[in-house]
């Protein structure tokens, strides 16, 4: 792992993007249309671009949306990629109860594994937060990685509490994320959407930075409801374009990363 490692990850969260902000959107079909968009259109013209450039990726998908889009988490498995856990419902993890908390993770778990077949590995929290039960959860099923937290460039292992797990954290950072160049609403105030070459110089430039360490890694964090748009899809695609033309850098999942990373991580635990 001593050079930079590129995980791209994509959370499906179509419509429980909206109702996880507000559950009031259920009665807002217009703001729930934008959702849509990610599972109809923007996943399609994502997995093009990983087929064209045959580029690994992990997807997150709520247990909800799986049930909502059948066609659109299969096509994620006939392209190859698998599912990660993202909750059922994509609610906000700080606003629930524990049981509800517990009760959205099982559900999701149970959701995605057998639609899949397969255990979901790892974890993102919906709009990035965790509960004080969250890790409790994690390592109560067993999880192997975590990709939620803000604190690092490079793997390392996550605590509980002032415990030390063996679940690897794969953290992610606002400049990598999509969301706050182009989440846009007009009921979401104070926000305005970013020009493609904003983005793609952003990404570009914590590329070319953190490839010249060593360790480190680079999780870019985009939903296809936002990064699905063709001026997004540009932007996706120049950035892997830069990537590859670099040379340096390795593409990977976040569950194969995790395992590279535990076994340099967990020994050195002592
Ligand atoms: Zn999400």
């Amino acid at each position: 792992m001593a050079g930079l490692s590129v995980v791209l990850t994509f959370d499906l969260d179509a419509e429980t993007l909206w109702l996880g902000r507000d559950p009031e959107a259920a009665r807002r079909p217009v703001m729930l249309s934008m959702g849509r968009y990610g599972a109809v259109e923007g996943l399609p013209r994502i997995l093009q671009v990983l087929k064209r450039h045959s580029l690994p990726a992990t997807f997150f998908v709520p247990g909800l949306v799986i049930e909502w889009h059948p066609r659109a988490a299969e096509s994620i498995l006939e392209a190859g990629f698998v599912i990660e856990h993202h909750t059922y419902s994509h609610a906000w993890l700080d606003t629930l109860a524990p049981e509800q908390e517990r009760e959205e993770f099982e559900r999701g778990l149970e959701v995605v594994t057998s639609f899949t077949g397969r255990r979901p590995r790892g974890f993102r929290s919906p709009a990035a937060e965790f509960s004080a039960i969250t890790v409790d959860l994690l390592e109560e099923y067993g999880f192997a990685f975590s990709s939620n937290m803000f604190d690092s460039d490079s793997p390392y292992l996550l605590r509980n509490g002032d415990r030390v797990t063996d679940i690897v954290e794969l953290p992610i950072a606002w400049p990598l994320i999509d969301g706050p160049f182009w989440l846009y609403s007009h009921r979401l105030p104070g926000r305005t959407i970013q020009s493609p070459s904003t983005v793609l110089e952003t990404w570009t430039r914590e590329h070319d930075g953190l490839v010249e360490e060593e360790g480190r890694s680079l999780v870019l964090a985009t939903h296809p409801q936002l990064v699905g748009r063709p001026s997004r899809i540009w932007v996706l695609e120049r950035f892997l374009e830069h990537v590859l033309a670099d040379g340096r850098a390795t593409f990977t999942t976040a569950a194969e990363l995790a395992e590279a990373a535990r076994a340099e991580l967990v020994p050195a635990l002592g």
